[in-house]
């Protein structure tokens, strides 16, 4: 695996820096500092707990353009896009500094005999292991909950994204963070390995791929530590005939091209019923090709690059792996004739279960199109995935959207819209799409003691 941290822009491959792993020694130091800092901040007050966090977030929306440009340079999401997951990032930390405190206060039980409560508390040093896709999302995920809740973090990011890494380390330093609170680690998988083992480290929260899922989860297991794993995704996108298209063919653009289409929860298998499977893929073709490929840094570009040469070559492969086992490429397929990591925007037809395309996810703007008699068939298509992340349902029926969100066996279902994640709400999987939740309520409570605490004075039973 790759254990090196190189910012190269894939809007035309110019690698700008790199960064050398961090020695075994570093490594050290900076675990010390993490364990040493959790000492106190697990008996620092949420209201100071607070400070900090929600200090981060002030600091965020007021830096917008800086940190949206490393994102844009390193890993190529549209300059919009980048600002849009900044404020957003913020806003994810504010949520947690305003409400963590209620939702880790002490709940009080019903016991048939004296009293009792349940009550949370921090567990120690968290290990993250974050993908590039949302660079600063994904860390302000972890971050906003666990921080509040009085862990304190030591966290890896990808490989292709350190200066994203590196300015979301800095924020909590300059938002008067103590060192060891929250600490970028550029490492390596094995010193990855490593870290799990180490008895300082109290659990881990990945969220990437599948692959890595297994590894890094059997690893903790070994260690009887709780992991959190936000995985892959190959999420559904049913449409009904009784379907607004004027409104659904955007979201089914925005669904799959969203991020270059490199979105855990992006739509990736379009589901829809015969009676209007023609029209919506005429439409969604046109609206497809109207996009405008560019450099992401120009606001007018809608069609960006992925975010590294290895990604296009690997999508790229997939395609080719899918038509080779019959799928029919309608549109695109091929990268784009033009410097850097572009990939034509692709709809694959006539996957049939024996493609190996069937199972796969693709994380980039491929869109596999299914033609399904009814609603059964939708949901039994839906189904047959290894994956359990997101799904969409479109319909003039809220009812009957409602039906089939209950009848597909995922994580979160959206009605007439798109997988999203909001602050408030909590979002994960099942299958191959992991465990745990991240945001909302439940994000907070993955790494905390639930402590019973019962309160019954009696006479001890006679032996
Ligand atoms: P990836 O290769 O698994 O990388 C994700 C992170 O894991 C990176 O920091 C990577 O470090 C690290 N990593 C990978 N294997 C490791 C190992 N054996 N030991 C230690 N660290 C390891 O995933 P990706 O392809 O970059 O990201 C895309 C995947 O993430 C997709 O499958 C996507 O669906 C999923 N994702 C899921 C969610 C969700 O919430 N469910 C959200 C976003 C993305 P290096 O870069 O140094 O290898």
């Amino acid at each position: 695996m790759a254990h090196e941290y190189e910012s190269v822009n894939p809007n035309n491959g110019q690698r700008t820096r790199t960064f050398s792993v961090l020695t075994d020694a570093q490594l050290e130091t900076k675990l010390v500092a993490a364990e040493k800092t959790f000492q106190i901040w697990k008996h620092t007050s949420y209201a100071d707990r607070a400070l900090i966090v929600a200090k981060a977030a002030e600091l965020m929306r007021a830096n917008i353009d800086k940190f949206a440009k490393h994102a844009t340079t390193e890993m190529g999401k549209l300059i919009n896009e980048a600002r849009g997951e900044v404020m957003y990032s913020a806003d994810i930390l504010a949520y947690y500094a305003a409400h963590a405190e209620a939702y880790l206060a002490p709940v009080k039980l019903a016991p048939k005999l004296g009293e009792a409560h349940m009550e949370s508390s921090p567990m120690g040093v968290i290990f993250c292991v974050e993908p590039w896709n949302f660079p600063y999302y994904q860390l302000a995920r972890v971050a906003g909950p666990h921080l509040m809740a009085g862990n304190t973090l030591v966290v890896k990011h990808a490989g292709c994204v350190p200066q994203c890494a590196i300015e979301f380390e800095k924020l909590w330093m300059d938002a008067g963070a103590p060192a060891g609170l929250y600490t970028n680690l550029l490492i390596s998988h094995e010193q990855s390995n490593a870290i799990i083992d180490d008895p300082r480290i109290a659990g881990v929260a990945l969220t990437g791929s599948v692959a890595a899922g297994k590894s890094i989860a059997a690893r903790a297991g070994q260690n009887v530590k709780p992991t959190s794993m936000e995985l892959g995704g190959s999420d559904a996108f049913i449409v009904f005939e009784d379907a607004d298209l004027e409104k659904t063919i955007p979201w089914a653009v925005w669904g799959r091209m969203y991020n270059a289409g490199q979105t855990c929860c992006a739509s990736k298998r379009f589901i829809v019923v015969e009676e209007i499977a023609d029209s919506f893929l005429a439409k969604f073709k046109a609206a497809l090709e109207a996009l405008t490929p560019g450099d992401p840094m120009d606001e007018k570009t809608t069609h960006g690059p992925l975010s590294t040469e290895a990604a296009l070559l690997q999508l790229l492969e997939q395609v080719k792996v899918a038509e080779k086992h019959g799928a029919k490429i309608v549109m695109g397929g091929k990268r784009m004739d033009r410097a850097g990591a572009f990939m034509q925007a692709t709809i694959l037809t006539d996957v049939t279960p024996d493609n190996p395309a069937f199972r796969d996810e693709f994380f980039g703007p491929v869109a596999m199109f299914f033609r399904v008699k009814d609603e059964a068939e939708a949901v039994a298509l839906a189904n047959d995935s290894d994956f359990g992340l997101g799904g969409s349902v479109f319909t003039r029926d809220i009812e009957r959207g409602k039906r089939v969100a209950s009848a597909v066996d995922t994580g979160m279902m959206f009605i007439n819209n798109i997988d999203w994640s909001d602050a408030e709400l909590p979002f994960g999987g099942i299958k191959y799409s992991g465990y745990g939740r991240e945001l909302g309520d439940m994000g907070i409570q993955e790494f905390v003691n639930k402590k019973l605490v019962r309160v019954h004075d009696m006479p001890a039973p006679l032996v």
